[in-house]
């Protein structure tokens, strides 16, 4: 979603706009924090030529200085388009960032802590790729490797394709190979067995945030509230997924919670899109799993401030593997077209 044109915003209407999100805790104190903080990045984009690029899980005071919000694949497909700007910012984690630098390598990429990494990300790694893809090719000759997204660089380079919540099925079946080694997610790699008739293999990974959440969660919300729907991201247990009205990636879910009939959804996912929704919908209610990801949690305003004036901290790949990860970034994007 392209942000509002922005503006600096006084610490009054900050007040207003975030206090409703309490669970983190948004006092008046805070808030002249962040109006100081706000004013400033939006000033030193100007001057730097820098654009904002924000995941949908960031903090909403984030989203304040946004340029464009969204989805994985929503911002791997807005950084491919920046031309005007010199510098992206992507708050975001790092696997993020390196997306952004892979479909635009001629831009500087910074992200403003690098120890915003993902659990998802963190259970491959190339060598281990590499052995289980040989092993594999042993049994199945014809074996493809999908990998989600949520991983590294240099995982994207060893993969055939890429895919994304929003397009993993429409990848899995356009690709030529009946067996399909899917990582690093196994929540979703299990979805996607459910909507395909191909062989799919999957990693041992998962995301700690949508892993933890339980059916007993959700039915507890469903039974005290009539009529909710529940609407599920694809990360979530297949025990879980069972039990919602729609399961959909992030964005899908801000387009289905405006144009669906019902006014009380139950959001299984991590908490920030929930913020998201609370501002943008209004007049509906939204109902959360209380689930934060530490790792999003990292990116901070005053990080971001950091980053803009410091230039920090700038992300660097290795030329070929920028070159295998937008070839599997880009197979993604010609198959799911
Ligand atoms: S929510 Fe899960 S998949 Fe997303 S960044 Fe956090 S740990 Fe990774």
């Amino acid at each position: 979603m392209n942000a509002p044109a922005l503006s600096p915003v006084s610490p009054e209407a900050l007040y207003q706009k975030l206090s409703p999100l309490d669970e983190v805790g948004y006092g008046m104190e805070a808030c002249e924090r962040y109006s100081r903080e706000i004013a400033e990045i939006l000033r030193l984009k100007d001057e730097r030529k820098a654009i904002i690029l924000a995941h949908n899980y960031q903090r909403p005071e984030i989203f304040e200085v946004a340029d464009f919000i969204g989805d994985s694949l929503e911002l791997a497909r807005k950084a491919k388009e920046v031309r005007d700007a010199e510098i992206i910012v992507f708050c975001g984690v790092h696997f993020m960032a390196e997306t952004a630098k892979v479909m635009n390598p001629g831009r500087m990429v910074l992200i403003p802590d690098l120890r915003a990494g993902c659990s998802l990300a963190d259970a491959v790694t190339a060598e281990a790729l590499a052995d289980r893809k040989a092993e594999l090719k042993e049994i199945y000759p014809d074996l493809k490797v999908v990998s989600y997204v949520n991983c590294t660089a240099d995982v994207k380079a060893l993969s055939d394709a890429c895919c994304t919540s929003a397009n993993a099925v429409k990848v899995v079946n356009a690709i030529d190979s009946e067996n399909i080694l899917f990582l690093p997610d196994q929540n979703l790699a299990n979805y996607v067995q459910g909507q395909t008739s191909k062989r799919i293999i999957s990693w041992d990974g998962n995301c700690y945030v949508h892993h933890q959440i339980t059916p007993a969660e959700v039915n507890r919300v469903k039974s005290s509230i009539p009529g909710i729907k529940v609407i599920a991201h694809p990360e979530c247990r297949k025990d879980v997924l069972t039990l919602a009205d729609a399961v959909l990636s992030t964005s899908a879910m801000v387009r289905y919670a405006r144009e669906s009939e019902a006014d009380k959804f139950l959001i299984v996912t991590e908490c920030g899109l929930s913020d998201r929704l609370l501002m943008e919908v209004p007049e509906k209610h939204f109902y959360k799993t209380c689930k934060l990801c530490r790792f999003m949690k990292m990116i901070t305003l005053s990080g971001t401030l950091d980053s803009l004036r410091n230039l920090r901290y700038e992300i660097e790949l290795p030329e070929d593997v920028r070159d295998g990860a937008r070839r599997a970034l880009d197979r993604m994007l010609e198959l799911s077209a």
